[in-house]
């Protein structure tokens, strides 16, 4: 009982308890640890990553398959398209040079027909005949082709633009595909194979991730560097205090540049865009009495 002795429909107002458990109206919830995706899950699965690689600077693991078929889909996606745009544009060359072809016959019927007319009397009738058919040529040839494009076969479909079946279409805008491979892990970034990089974790026994110099366990909640050259992974801390002194990875030596440090990301799916505050909203109608 939300309310002592009292219906809900007793009183003017719904108190807050009340108006909470109706569920209407716009509820808000934190989203917890479990609503993240995980440091090293992969971002295009949303499991945890297998031979994980990073192949995109803005530190977004995934498993190495999944990338790579997500990469490969994308180009075949991109040459598709490009594809399409060709056979497109020589549509449009050959369209716009048979119109061309009809108006110049058209044209020269025309100018025969004039100069039959001016010869007046000197002009045979056959001449005539021949100057008449050849600008006639031009006139139904051209309707012929207009319904062709349209896709109707008499001018009262042309007219029936209430029909959207019957109404003719328009062919969609002409763009020129110049896409590349991208990541859709946050907002669309671009994925380069050739910068992949293996994910080396450093795993305990019982599966945790944790950070090789100081043997914390990595959570989400830490800041995570993957250290690009190598592929090792270190917390920040180990990074800053270690790592960037010595120009050098702390686990295999190798030499470490300042902008070879990346931060491994740690939410964001490929489903919903990531970066925002961590809350639901949900809207639903008003009550209805
Ligand atoms: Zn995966
Ligand atoms: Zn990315
Ligand atoms: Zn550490
Ligand atoms: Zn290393």
């Amino acid at each position: 009982m939300v309310r002592h002795s009292k219906n809900n429909t007793a009183s003017s107002v719904f108190t807050y308890a009340e108006r909470q458990m109706t569920g209407y109206g716009t509820q808000q919830r934190r989203l917890g640890r479990d609503a993240k995706r995980g440091f090293d899950t992969c971002y295009l699965c949303l499991s945890r990553a297998r031979e994980p690689v990073m192949a995109c600077p803005q530190g977004h693991v995934s498993c190495r398959e999944c990338v790579l078929a997500s990469i490969l889909e994308q180009k075949q996606a991109l040459a598709r398209d490009a594809q399409q745009h060709e056979a497109r544009l020589a549509r449009d060359r050959q369209a716009r040079e048979s119109e061309r072809a009809a108006s110049d016959a058209r044209e020269v019927g025309r100018l025969a027909l004039h100069e039959v007319g001016l010869s007046g009397a000197g002009g045979s009738k056959r001449a005539l005949d021949e100057a008449a058919a050849a600008a006639a040529a031009g006139g139904p040839e051209d309707g012929k082709r207009a319904r062709a494009r349209t896709g109707g076969s008499s001018s009262s479909r042309q007219s029936s633009f209430w029909l959207p079946s019957r109404a003719p279409a328009a062919e969609p805008a002409l763009r020129a595909p110049g896409g590349e491979v991208q990541c859709h892990a946050a907002a669309p970034h671009r994925l380069q194979l050739k910068r992949l990089v293996q994910v080396r974790f450093r795993t305990s026994a019982a599966g945790d991730r944790l950070c090789p110099s100081c043997d914390r366990a990595l959570l989400n909640s830490s800041t995570i560097d993957l250290l690009r050259p190598c592929g090792h992974v270190l917390c920040h801390r180990c990074t800053e205090t270690f790592v960037l002194p010595a120009a050098a990875c702390f686990v295999c030596q190798h030499r470490i540049r300042p902008s070879d440090v990346v931060r491994i990301a740690s939410e964001g799916t490929g489903f919903a865009a990531a970066g925002g505050p961590m809350v639901a909203t949900r809207y639903d109608s008003a009550l209805q009495a």
